[in-house]
């Protein structure tokens, strides 16, 4: 067995589901003395290989994911025996479950079966990862909330920019300091929390000062869908940069909503089983407020840049949105949140939304037919799916034309949108 000195040498590469969420969790693993990276840029060599080594079957996120871990191991400095790649696992019909088995048989085939894979949960002890687990953990979800903000502010700012690629230079400055204090050795969490939220203020002040007008607000569109398609620029073919092109605003729907909708889960899960007092219920109850507590305590010193942009209170407004099209009770997972959240941003006074999905994905396929439904009960709000399977072709004529009727629908929209109270 592998001891913890033997895995804190190997060098582990994060799935980039998105940049920013990749940098700030491989520095969470560098917190507790990991060598962590993001796994590399996608590009035509990473769909080579995966097409090489998959059927052809899978969706586009496994394709990537697994085409970026093979170039991975084409570097020239790759040792088997020292390195790792960190790939969660799931159950359920989504072929997220998929990945693991399948790399492992890759890996097998490659004959290099001594290459980790580290998928920790509960069940399995967190990999051995003992009392550091508890701080990885924690670290990684005020993580994935830093890298939240910092792609929110990001987003509201760089239409506005009044120097092209000013903003761009200025998230990478931003996620470097961020990155910087998550990385550092955590002992402990209330000062950490304590120094993010400083590295937070400083970002936020940059944001305001950075030139940028803001006179002629642009229309809002709403970014839905599978979670790794939509936050992944290279699978969606850098689709928020297209609508900025065409005069759009992006409001992407963030990581930590899938950790919210999850977390709401198992308490409704144990609730049907009628374990409502229980010590499971208590455990998902204390983590809840903890993880709330976290989110107010990070969020709280830009509340007047987000106003506008608030998000949801709770998970539930959005199941409860959603509840008339797709209730909990009978659809699961990220369908039932892209619905609600669609209608969610409707009454923040959006102006469209995107659903971006991968090909035969189906979750996208279950809500484009409910969102006929959805926009006729808004006003005939613009709802288009976009599906990606790595070869696009018409997507810049797609997106001109869903950018000419979310203009259409902003001049005659009747739901005000507020703005930043700064
Ligand atoms: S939600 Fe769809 S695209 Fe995403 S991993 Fe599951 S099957 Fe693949």
């Amino acid at each position: 067995m592998q001891t913890a000195t033997h895995k804190k040498r190997i060098k582990l590469y994060i799935p980039q589901m998105s940049y920013e969420a990749a940098r700030v969790t491989a520095a969470a693993f560098q917190s507790i003395g990991f060598d962590a990276q993001p796994s590399p840029h996608s590009d035509t060599r990473t769909l080579e290989l995966g097409a090489q080594y998959l059927s052809g079957e899978e969706c586009l996120p496994e394709k990537i994911t697994l085409g970026n871990f093979l170039k991975a191991m084409e570097a020239p400095d790759f040792d088997p025996e020292y390195t790792g790649f960190l790939m969660p696992t799931a159950g359920g019909p989504c072929r997220f479950g998929q990945y693991r088995p399948l790399f492992q048989k890759i890996l097998k085939e490659m004959k290099l079966p001594q290459v980790r894979i580290f998928s920790p949960t509960s069940s399995d002890g967190y990999e051995g990862f003992g009392d550091e687990a508890k701080h990885l953990f924690h670290t990684m979800w005020i993580a994935l909330i830093a890298g939240d903000i910092l792609r929110k502010l990001h987003l509201k700012t760089r239409p506005y920019e009044i120097e092209k690629g000013s903003a761009n230079a200025l998230f990478q400055c931003c996620l470097d300091d961020i990155c910087n204090v998550l990385a550092e050795p955590t002992t402990n969490m209330r000062s950490k929390r304590q120094k993010l939220k400083a590295v937070l203020i400083d970002v936020r002040d940059k944001y305001r000062a950075l030139p940028a007008d803001y006179s002629n607000p642009r229309p809002l569109i709403g970014i839905v869908g599978e979670i790794y398609c939509r936050l992944n620029e290279f699978s969606n073919n850098f689709l928020v940069e297209k609508i900025e092109e065409f005069g759009g605003e992006a409001w992407m729907s963030d990581v930590i909503e899938w950790g919210w909708y999850t977390n709401d889960e198992q308490r409704w899960k144990l609730d049907k089983a009628g374990k409502r007092i229980s010590l499971d219920m208590l455990k998902v109850k204390i983590k809840q407020w903890v993880m709330h507590r976290d989110e107010k305590y990070l969020m709280a010193p830009l509340v007047q840049d987000f106003n506008g942009y608030e998000e949801p209170r709770h998970v539930h407004e959005v199941l409860e949105l959603s509840r008339p099209y797709l209730p909990r009770e009978s659809a699961l997972g990220e369908m039932v949140l892209n619905v609600g959240k669609s209608i969610y941003l409707y009454n923040k006074g959006a102006d469209g939304i995107v659903d971006i999905s991968p090909f035969s994905c189906m979750n996208g396929i279950v809500c484009e037919v409910v969102y006929p439904q959805v926009s006729k009960a808004h006003n005939n709000f613009p709802i288009r799916s976009f599906y990606f399977d790595g070869n696009q072709s018409e997507l810049d004529r797609d997106v001109g034309i869903f950018m000419e009727l979310a203009k259409n629908y902003m001049r005659k929209k009747t739901v005000i949108r507020k703005f930043p109270s700064l």
